[in-house]
């Protein structure tokens, strides 16, 4: 994937929490449950959402394990350095944070343009950087969570040392087609939340809502894939110049390392147990990206009323 150099990135869409207030904020990484039980929250939102209640204080700890205490009160937002060095896609296709800017920017374009097709309206959600630990709006998160959307607050929230760990630990090929699924999932999710559909996703097991979120939010990352390339920007031009046939294989890749089945075996104690399925296994996972990725039809995500799952 690259970036057309002469296309504008708007930084405004990420807010960088790595500095000093925020970062390692609560003294490095908090193990969330133990047994690798932190791993299985790629895109976890439901932990915090349904599992650990939506605190609406801000004062209670989440499920994940830590409380708003352990958290340093410091976390500063610094709005000066990318907006600085994130100006066009030339700087995307050779900063990393800025290809993340540009990758948000595109996902965002998306919907706001399919949203209007359909006579609404697309409210952006920003994306949260941090290192080591954050305060949300759904309670106190660690890195060890994954990358995550929390609907209290409408963040996507990301530690981007995430990625080599999906490298490390789970074997995934990686590169940054990779992040890109990762964070259009993640917007799957703010989609699913402004559409109301978030509120279906409860319980666990092969055909529990959580599961058919999860899969959703899969196949809108599949769908923004589709229309990367050919999403003008307000300059009317595409920001993404290209998806190629190694990106999408590197999407696929990673969707069958985060499967409940893949994790499971490989990340936890080697035992499946569907009942506690929370996001679909490694094969539904691919089936899902790809029926959106072949489509590029929202509708096509019917992962609520359909009774084939994969
Ligand atoms: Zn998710």
């Amino acid at each position: 994937m690259r970036f057309d150099d002469n296309a504008d990135l708007d930084a405004s869409e990420i807010q960088d929490m790595r500095g000093s207030g925020g970062g390692g904020g609560i003294g490095g990484r908090v193990a969330m449950g133990g047994g690798g039980l932190g791993l299985v929250g790629l895109v976890i939102y439901f932990l915090f959402s349904q599992f650990g209640g939506v605190p609406s204080t801000g004062t209670s700890p989440a499920a994940g394990g830590i409380g708003l205490s352990d958290v340093q009160s410091g976390q500063q937002v610094d709005a000066g350095t990318l907006a600085k060095k994130c100006k066009t896609g030339a700087d995307a296709n050779r900063d990393h944070d800025c290809a993340i800017v540009a990758i948000v920017n595109s996902i965002q374009d998306y919907w706001t343009q399919e949203f209007s097709r359909s006579g609404q309206t697309y409210r952006k959600a920003t994306t949260r950087f941090f290192t080591g630990g954050v305060r949300t709006g759904c309670g106190g998160a660690t890195s060890d969570t994954g990358p995550f959307y929390c609907p209290a607050d409408s963040y996507v929230y990301i530690d981007l040392s995430f990625f080599n760990e999906l490298k490390t630990r789970f074997g995934a090929q990686g590169g940054l087609f990779t992040e890109a699924y990762v964070l259009a999932h993640e917007y799957g999710h703010h989609v699913q939340n402004l559409t109301g559909t978030s509120q279906r996703g409860t319980g666990t097991g092969p055909t529990s809502g959580s599961v058919r979120l999860e899969l959703q939010a899969d196949c809108y990352a599949g769908v923004w894939a589709n229309h990367a390339s050919t999403t003008p920007t307000s300059s009317g031009k595409p920001l993404v110049q290209d998806v190629t046939r190694d990106d999408i294989s590197r999407a696929l890749d990673t969707a069958s390392r985060i499967g409940d089945d893949y994790i499971q075996k490989n990340l936890g104690n080697g035992h499946v147990d569907k009942s506690s399925f929370s996001h679909g296994t490694s094969a539904q996972r691919e089936k899902w990206f790809t029926t959106g990725y072949r489509t590029g039809q929202p509708a096509s995500c019917n992962t609520f009323s359909t009774n084939d799952l994969g």
